[in-house]
């Protein structure tokens, strides 16, 4: 299975075995971020209701099909679980998303023993590491 690799801290790009994909709709890519990020599976019809609240269900579902169709044409039909009534974002091993990668992060410093907002010489390269492409985004010219 090729890598996904999700990239949302910061301006939101998608890349599936090295190579970045274009999903062209921004409520395509709002609906794979929010499956990723939220990590969890979510009825057809909660997801028609919250991407599509000025529609009737009936469209609004028949919207949502359209968008995890282009989902599964940009990326393989092997990542997103498509049941009658749900849908998720596979958790399977080739999955990367820099969100969960920087809670990670942020955890293993908070099993030291010493209070959070402070930084031990361990902590440091952690928080370093899950600020980097922030910084980057954000504060180009940052140090
Ligand atoms: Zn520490």
């Amino acid at each position: 299975m090729a890598d996904l690799r999700l990239y949302f801290l910061g301006p939101p790009r998608v890349a599936l075995a090295g190579a970045s994909i274009d999903l062209k709709r921004r409520k395509t890519l709002a609906l794979l971020i929010y499956l990723a990020v939220s990590g969890q599976p979510h009825s057809r019809d909660a997801l028609a209701t919250l991407f599509w609240p000025d529609l009737d269900q009936k469209r609004a579902r028949a919207y949502l099909r359209r968008d995890l169709a282009i989902l599964n044409t940009g990326l393989g039909s092997q990542w997103l679980e498509t049941g009658r009534e749900t849908v998720e974002l596979r958790r399977e091993p080739g999955l990367w998303l820099d969100v969960s990668h920087f809670r990670h992060l942020l955890a293993a410093g908070q099993s030291h023993d010493h209070p959070p907002e402070s930084a031990c010489a361990d902590c440091l390269p952690l928080l370093t590491e899950a600020a980097a492409p922030i910084a980057t985004t954000f504060w180009p010219v940052f140090p």
